[in-house]
């Protein structure tokens, strides 16, 4: 497996020929982000994973500074998973001087995630452009646990006509439930317990769920919503401010996605569903 730093690397990479999927992380790697790089394996001949915690996306406040660095266990991780090469930038490569041009990420970025994390999706969109015009890949692969920026880099993709497929891959989940996320290692074993409301709330309506959350000892819920797949529009939120809810058609696909705080770490999760749900 190679280990690439620069664009230089990366172009030695692309020379070598063979189509190219891209696997972007930011490290501190699980069975979730493997299972990306399996999929992307059955989709292109090479796999080329990028682990960058991009600064741009965390806003002030945020874990930027104490979010998981494990770079050695995801080496071995990838070589074992099969990925062909790895790119590691330094910051100064991702960004060598202030960007004064910025994507605007559009009315889906401004909703949910969106709304509790501002700059959040401008952030994402900038450093996925990035890789995308450094990488040059065929295939991208993300994964449907962070729906909404699956959502925001399909359209980005499609509006500023990438020659990219874009795949989603499953939410890869613990045996008892919990999606698989870095920001895991933060919880204490009695978070870790209390995490599985978000899980078992996806089973529910969306007022019943926001109250489940509330009633949940040590869980703080965020938002519990239901929006249309792919175009992600609101059909139902409950949050602070009360609970909305627009027509929903009868047929089709949905997303249910719910954010919420257990202690100080902010956990999403997220179920689709085919519509009439039975
Ligand atoms: P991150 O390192 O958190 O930026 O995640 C990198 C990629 O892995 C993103 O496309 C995520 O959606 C995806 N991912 C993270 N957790 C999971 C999971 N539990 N199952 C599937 N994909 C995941």
């Amino acid at each position: 497996m190679r280990i690439l730093k620069t664009s230089a690397d990366l172009n030695s990479f692309r020379g070598a020929g063979g189509t190219v999927a891209l696997v972007p992380t930011m490290g501190a790697l699980h069975e979730g982000h493997l299972s990306l790089v399996k999929l992307a394996r059955q989709q292109a001949e090479r796999v080329v994973v990028s682990i960058f915690v991009n600064p741009t996306q965390f806003g002030p406040g945020e874990d930027f500074e104490r979010y998981p660095r494990t770079l050695d266990a995801d080496l071995e991780a990838l070589g074992q998973a099969g990925a062909d090469a790895v790119f590691v930038p330094e910051v100064e490569v991702m960004y060598p001087g202030e960007a004064s041009v910025q994507i605007d990420p559009g009315p889906t970025a401004q909703i949910l995630e969106g709304a509790i994390r501002p700059g959040h999706f401008a952030g994402v969109c900038q450093v996925v452009a990035k890789l995308f015009n450094l990488v040059r890949p065929d295939v991208a692969v993300f994964g449907e646990k962070d729906a909404q920026q699956l959502a925001i880099l399909r359209q980005m993709t499609r509006d500023l006509s990438y020659p990219i497929r874009i795949i989603g891959a499953p939410i890869i989940r613990d045996i008892d439930g919990l999606a698989l996320s870095s920001r895991n290692a933060y919880l204490s074993s009695g978070e870790r317990e209390a995490a599985l409301a978000l899980h078992r709330s996806l089973e529910m309506e969306t007022m019943e769920a926001y109250r489940f959350l509330q009633e949940t000892p040590g869980v703080e819920p965020q938002y519990v919503a239901l929006v249309t797949n792919p175009a992600f529009e609101l059909l139902a939120v409950a949050d602070q401010g009360g609970f909305t809810q627009n027509p929903a058609p009868a047929t089709g696909s949905v997303i249910r996605l719910v954010a919420a705080r257990v202690g100080a770490t902010r956990l999403i999760d997220n179920r689709v569903m085919e519509l009439p749900h039975v």
